[in-house]
């Protein structure tokens, strides 16, 4: 085979592929500019003009995509941290309303530096607090996207339906139905890059039922399927959230979000745990997909989604970190693992394997977010987003299966990261900034924003 000078090669590393035949083994993958041109066992037997990494000990998987977050929250950590979900929610808003340009900036930088130590080459951001006089977020989050070096998948989120309509939210950070729909169209028309190897693009999210009006869901899904982008927002996330759409509307969440248009391929809700057999049916049944944010859900009491069921059903499941004002450590590989004990703390031991869940943190994810020709798998001719784990540790060596070394002990290091082909962690140090004086900006922003 011809290798362009530059390619890079990692060699003797396990590789777990997650191609259709789900293939691992000992071997190589091939890097050029921003694509895998080679993956297979053994040797690839290139070296001249070529950057050959050592593998010997590692684990090489797909990188991670996170499907749901709120990297606003990185300056909003460690608030209400013994609150049900709308106890927390009601402390949070009011922080919140005070976020600008500039903290949002800090903060996407703190959460998104830690989702790339943590495996992360793709992430989405579901934004919905827009305060007036704030300035512009979306352009503050996809600067520091850049910055940090993901691919990055950010949504215009909203909420309108404030406290005086009957919604959670104080109607200081509600925001008016016309002008919202108008920001988002404007927002996809200027940001939005559906070309092959796309490091950007934008889907449309309304924050939940209790936040928002029956309308705006209407009309976000029509928006949203006009301009040829995805839908996401929260549902079924807890009891209260059930109780609140039965009273108010007289129907589950689930059936609510359908009746204004919101199941399909092109649909997927964060956290869905609430959802009942004929549900998880429907889900399947319309290819709707779920965000499973294991640590939020456990932080916050909210429940255990039922993944294995959802997953049996034939709906797409990826996992999220979701915002860090309700999981403080915001590390994607630790999702993996949370993931796995919680369906089986819920429906016993085989209801989930350690394949399965790096499957939802790599395929899942790819597929939620209509990426799956493009990554969530090592394979010739995809984007070369890929996580090199070292397992030469004495938290991992001597486990006979790489894998579950990766998802039932200790987050490994990551030996590299590589978004597009461009490493953004190295020897588990992020190469694209500097942690030290991120951690102080973060620290100091806070401290501003409280
Ligand atoms: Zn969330």
């Amino acid at each position: 085979m011809l290798v362009p000078r530059g390619a890079l090669v990692i060699e003797g590393a396990y590789v777990a592929t997650l191609d259709p035949a789900r293939r691992e083994f000992v071997g190589h993958v091939v890097v050029s500019g921003n694509k895998i041109v080679a993956v297979g066992p053994g040797s690839s037997g290139l070296s001249e003009g070529a950057q050959v990494i050592d593998g010997s000990g590692c684990l090489v998987t797909p990188g991670f995509v996170n499907t749901h977050q709120h990297l606003y929250q990185w300056v909003t950590r460690g608030l209400a941290v013994d609150a049900t979900l709308f106890e927390w929610l009601r402390t949070l808003y009011p922080v919140w309303s005070r976020i600008t340009e500039e903290s949002v900036y800090v903060a996407a930088k703190g959460a998104l530096a830690q989702l790339a130590l943590t495996g992360c080459t793709t992430a989405a951001d579901h934004h919905y607090v827009f305060p007036r006089g704030g300035g512009d977020l979306l352009a503050a989050e996809i600067t520091a996207a850049a910055e940090v070096g993901l691919r990055f998948h950010p949504t215009r989120g909203s909420m309108d339906r404030g406290q005086k309509d009957g919604g959670l939210p104080p109607d200081s950070v509600v925001e008016d139905r016309d002008e919202i729909l108008a920001a988002t169209s404007a927002a996809i028309d200027r940001w939005h890059d559906p070309s092959p190897g796309s490091m950007l693009q934008l889907a449309v999210a309304p924050c939940s039922p209790f936040s928002v009006s029956g309308e705006l869901m209407r009309e976000s899904a029509v928006l949203a399927r006009r301009k040829g982008v995805r839908l996401h927002t929260h549902l079924a996330e807890t009891t209260d959230e059930t109780a609140w759409c039965l009273e108010t509307h007289g129907c589950t969440p689930l059936e609510y979000a359908a009746s204004l248009g919101w199941t399909g391929s092109d649909v997927w809700f964060a956290h869905g745990i609430h959802f009942d057999d004929a549900e998880i049916k429907q889900l399947g049944a319309t290819g709707t997909g779920v965000a499973h944010c294991p640590s939020s859900n456990a932080r916050l009491g909210a429940g255990i989604a039922r993944t294995a069921d959802l997953r049996a059903a034939g709906a797409p499941v990826g996992l999220g970190v979701d915002g860090a004002a309700s999981n403080e450590a915001g590390s994607l590989v630790e999702e993996v693992r949370n993931a796995l004990l919680l369906a089986r703390a819920r429906n016993g031991p085989q209801s989930l394997t350690v394949r399965d869940t790096l499957e939802m943190a790599t395929l899942g994810g790819a597929q939620l977010l209509g990426r799956l020709d493009e990554i969530g798998s090592l394979e010739p001719g995809k984007l070369a987003d890929l996580a090199v784990w070292n397992l030469n540790t004495l938290q991992h060596a001597g486990i006979p299966d790489p894998i579950a070394a990766l998802v039932l002990s200790t987050p490994p290091p990551l030996d590299l990261l590589l978004v597009n082909g461009r490493p953004v962690v190295e020897h588990n140090t992020l190469v694209t900034l500097n942690h030290q004086s991120l951690a102080r900006e973060v620290a100091k922003t806070q401290a501003t924003l409280l």
